[in-house]
């Protein structure tokens, strides 16, 4: 696959040099230069999900990967369901978070280990000696990224997360594993994360000692992966009674809209999709440029969805180039809203009245697709975390007990690992070069 630079279009890569590298000169991301559509999609939609994600994953990297070893990858990667379940009158969630850190970023996070796995394993002249993984998180990407590359040979991870924003629950889960895993707790907001993470993958000096590359949703590899549930997602609509044929709306909570943005190339591989709503929680930057605001990033704030905690979303410049620039397409083309965190007691209060849990970014999710949802629309929610991993905030709204699944009653009883880190690109830097 033959990807550019967004921030320097002359600028291109391999897959292979994409994944490694994680971000392009100058911060600037890397796309896909085409995304061709499948000749067959109702017959790749009868596949079972490893093998019809196999296939398109081949589709797009099957010039620099065997078609076996992208099986071997997928198979281990998604080594847990995918479900659909019934929610409110002709809306269906999309359960995403069987996974061992009980969220959707499992997916990405487990498919990007495989391929670096397998990239260190077979090293080219030129190529980093080792691999450090640096990247921010707003919750449960830390977790799917610590969880994926425990152990994973040749590679460290560093995990930036802001203090006091992430619940207790979700802060055990990723900080407590050791190993090739660090933890910084960083005295800032997760744009402060961010934005460390990206100071450093400038800094030529880091980049080189340490083989950084990053496994925030910037990193290509991520996208690949969340690109076949969607595909699972409408295979198993159509599974069911009477919706043989059916195209959903597909609605996506959206934080940095990584998901979104696999979604939309999914829907360029040919997926069948009504539309897409794009759901944000009361950071809503990207709903307000959909209204016809110019495009305004503000500072993050905190709700009770904190990992859609985002007020720069930084795969947003991926979404632009997917639709080559033209914003009165973008807003003629996606449906959005957003809710705040009072919407969020309420919809999370609504969907129990009918017998669904949630958590609050679903209960995001199914709130804006109820909103925009035609009579006639068969809609799709992505549920992208288990209740339990937000189990304060759910019990206390609800006001019921949730028991922990024994991943999380594991992580619980162990001691926490961080490092406190000052909000200072000197210091994470002086830190990182101690390590290398
Ligand atoms: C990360 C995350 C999101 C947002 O996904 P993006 O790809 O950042 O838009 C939504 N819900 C949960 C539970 C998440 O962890």
């Amino acid at each position: 696959m033959k990807l550019y630079n967004i921030a320097n279009p002359s600028e291109t890569a391999t897959f292979r040099e994409a994944v490694l590298r994680g971000s392009a000169s100058g911060g600037g991301l890397y796309q896909p230069t085409q995304l061709a559509a499948i000749d067959d999609v109702e017959e790749l939609l009868r596949m079972p999900f490893v093998e019809r994600s196999a296939r398109l994953i081949s589709s797009i990297i099957g010039d620099e990967f065997a078609s076996d070893d992208i099986l071997t990858m997928v198979r281990k990667a998604f080594d847990f369901p995918v479900s659909v379940k019934a929610a409110t009158n002709g809306t269906f969630s999309l359960e995403l978070f069987h996974g061992p850190t009980l969220a959707f970023k499992d997916f990405g996070a487990r498919f990007m280990a495989q391929i670096l796995g397998h990239i260190t394993g077979d090293r080219r002249p030129g190529e980093p000696k080792r691999i450090t993984i640096l990247t921010a998180t707003s919750g449960d990407t830390g977790a799917a990224v610590a969880h994926a590359f425990l152990d994973v040979p040749g590679v460290e991870a560093i995990v930036l997360y802001p203090a006091g924003r992430i619940s207790p629950l979700q802060e055990k889960l990723f900080c407590t594993l050791g190993r090739n895993i660090r933890t910084f707790r960083v005295d800032g907001d997760f744009d402060a994360c961010q934005s460390l993470v990206k100071g450093s993958f400038k800094d030529e000096q880091l980049v080189k000692n340490l083989g950084l590359t990053s496994a925030n949703s910037i990193n290509i590899s991520r996208l690949l992966a969340q690109i076949c549930y969607y595909f699972e997602g409408v295979a198993l609509i159509r599974a069911l009674p009477g919706l043989r044929t059916a195209i959903p709306v597909i609605s996506v909570p959206c934080g940095n809209f990584g998901n979104l943005t696999a979604g939309l190339m999914a829907r360029r591989l040919g997926l069948p999709v009504k539309r897409f709503v794009v759901a944000t929680n009361a950071n809503d930057t990207i709903p307000r440029f959909l209204a016809g605001e110019p495009y305004q990033p503000r500072a993050s704030m905190a709700t009770l969805a904190n990992a859609m905690d985002v007020g720069a979303p930084n795969n947003w410049s991926r979404i632009v180039a997917l639709y080559d620039g033209d914003e009165k397409h973008i807003r003629g083309d996606l449906t959005c809203g957003s809710l705040d965190d009072d919407g969020i007691r309420q919809a999370l209060r609504k969907l129990w009245k009918h017998g669904f849990m949630a958590e609050p970014h679903t209960a995001i999710a199914w709130s804006i697709l109820k909103r925009s949802r035609e009579p006639d629309e068969i809609g799709l929610f992505l549920a992208t975390a288990h209740p339990a991993k937000f189990r304060e905030t759910v019990e206390e709204i609800l006001e019921v007990r949730i028991d922990l699944p024994p991943a999380l009653s594991a992580a619980a009883s162990r001691p926490l690992l961080s490092e406190d880190l000052p909000n200072s690109p000197e210091e994470l830097r002086r830190r990182l070069l101690q390590i290398a």
